[in-house]
């Protein structure tokens, strides 16, 4: 049956007279309706996050840890329930769905435990000739209001990664997710509320990204942006933010160099994850593979082998491997591109076929480094495989991108390893993994068109936070 869902606001779940469907990627299903925020609602909630800003800042660090511990908790006792509501909204598959909320339960707890010990420190201040008299240290205070605007491919996790910072640093929050995928955070608020948070100090609003999402972009009573999504829209955002602080988790054409020393047995398969894992619709997905010449058939052949077994179906089926895109329009771009490539001489080996949104796992050699499928962000279960002489030529093809989330490089020779750790530009680095490997503590972020600022819990409570200095004259 149909969900209906609720916004809430000031301390309250509300409907509101228009309200947007929610559509299940697999089948055209109608998941629910969602209430379309006013604009007078998306005020009111930003008038009630700025009224709990000493609330929030007045939490003792053990009960911000205490919440956060607690939602932790709730979300793991609905696990499942958290799976499905992400596999139905955004069409991913089951064991990526699972793996996104167990990647969320963490989240929660390292950002308890990072809520714990967050302090500043004492500065040095007799090294200043004339200031051999004072005493001086700093603490870190939360900046106020957070406008969190996440994507529709990690409803879970990506929210998480915005709301426990906030939390654990003190700040109220108005989150506006994806369109798409509304549902988990509805269910994130309520298990939040549950775990203890103050009620005013969540704010959950819905609606188109240019009208809510714009809106709280726009309202000087919000402190920071933080917001994960397409570049275009991330960069367009930064300059209407003026003096309020912003990070931007943007997206990439993420890729990979392998070195004729590599342990093939293991980085082939996690290549195929890297690339196809919820139909490459994430941020670090594997789109471009630079492989030694001395190694390229044998690597292209097994690849291709691979790829072909992957189970396509429905999201809710455990063994499903490769799932549809999040619409059919998303998966009409990528194949017009792929058709593009093919004109220019790309040579399709594995897929390059649609239908409806399912865009069949696509392997393309014969590119060049202008084609689209090599140079723009697919977003889609694509992946390009080109080969390389020397080691150098093939970091510098990876690096020739305008993006720069992270890169991988398998080679055991350690030299090699940290050549490509200073060369590329990139927020990290995977040493004998895929670009895709992400735990939730490590800083993530980009640079160039993919953002900045980092997240990973104190990276992001460090963003969310003030440095506000005391200097004693004793
Ligand atoms: P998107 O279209 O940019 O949307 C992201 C969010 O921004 C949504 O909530 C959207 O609302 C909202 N939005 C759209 N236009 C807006 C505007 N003018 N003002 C304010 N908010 C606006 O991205 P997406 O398609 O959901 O996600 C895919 C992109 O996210 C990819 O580029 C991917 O690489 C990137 N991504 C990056 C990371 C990272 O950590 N670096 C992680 C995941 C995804 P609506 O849904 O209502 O349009």
């Amino acid at each position: 049956m149909a969900k209906r869902g609720r916004l809430y606001i000031d301390g309250k779940w509300v409907s509101s007279r228009k309200t947007f469907d929610v559509i299940n990627p697999y089948d055209g299903s109608l998941v629910g309706t969602v209430p379309l925020a006013t604009p007078e609602m998306v005020s009111k909630a930003i008038q009630a996050a700025y009224e709990s800003r000493e609330t929030m800042a007045s939490l003792p660090l053990h009960e911000r840890a205490r919440i956060l511990t607690e939602t932790s908790r709730l979300i793991e006792a609905k696990k499942e329930l958290f799976a499905r509501t992400i596999a139905l909204e955004s069409g991913k598959a089951w064991k990526y769905a699972i793996g996104e909320v167990e990647r969320a339960i963490q989240t929660f707890k390292f950002a308890a435990a990072e809520a714990l010990t967050l302090h500043g420190e004492t500065v040095p201040m007799s090294a200043a000739k004339g200031a051999e008299t004072r005493v001086a240290f700093y603490e870190r205070f939360p900046v106020g209001v957070i406008g969190a605007i996440t994507p529709f491919n990690f409803p879970l996790n990506l929210v998480a990664h915005k709301v426990a910072p906030a939390i654990g640093a003190g700040n109220p929050v108005v989150l506006k997710p994806a369109s798409a995928t509304p549902f988990t955070s509805i269910l994130l608020v309520e298990t939040l509320l549950k775990a203890g948070l103050p009620p005013r100090a969540i704010n959950l609003v819905a609606g188109s990204g240019s009208v809510v999402g714009d809106a709280i972009v726009t309202d000087e009573r919000v402190a920071m942006i933080t917001f994960t999504g397409s570049p275009t829209v991330g960069w367009a955002i930064k300059e209407k933010c003026g003096k309020k602080k912003v990070t931007l988790e943007l997206g990439s054409n993420s890729g990979i160099v392998v070195e004729d020393d590599a342990d093939l047995e293991f980085a082939i398969p996690r290549c195929i994850v890297g690339a196809f894992a919820y139909s490459g619709q994430v941020c670090i997905s594997l789109q471009r593979i630079y492989v030694n010449e001395k190694i390229y058939d044998r690597f292209v052949k097994e690849f291709v082998k691979r790829t072909k077994k992957l189970k396509m179906g429905n999201p809710l089926d455990p063994d499903t491997d490769v799932n549809p895109m999040i619409n059919e329009a998303e998966a009409r771009r990528v194949e017009e591109w792929i058709k593009e490539a093919v004109a220019e001489g790309a040579k399709v080996l594995t897929g390059g076929k649609r239908k409806g949104n399912v865009l069949y796992p696509t392997v393309i050699t014969n590119v060049t480094p202008d084609m689209k499928v090599c140079c723009l962000e697919a977003f889609a279960p694509i992946v390009v495989i080109d080969k390389y002489k020397t080691f150098e030529e093939g970091v510098e093809k990876l690096n020739d991108s305008i993006y720069g989330l992270q890169a991988g490089v398998f080679t055991k020779d350690v030299n090699k390893a940290m050549y490509a750790f200073r060369k590329l530009e990139v927020g990290g680095v995977m040493i004998n993994d895929i670009p895709t490997f992400r735990v939730d503590q490590m800083p993530y972020g980009g640079v160039k068109n993919s953002g900045m600022g980092r997240e990973g819990l104190k990276y992001a409570m460090e963003e969310m936070t003030e440095i506000r200095l005391v200097v004693f004259n004793v």
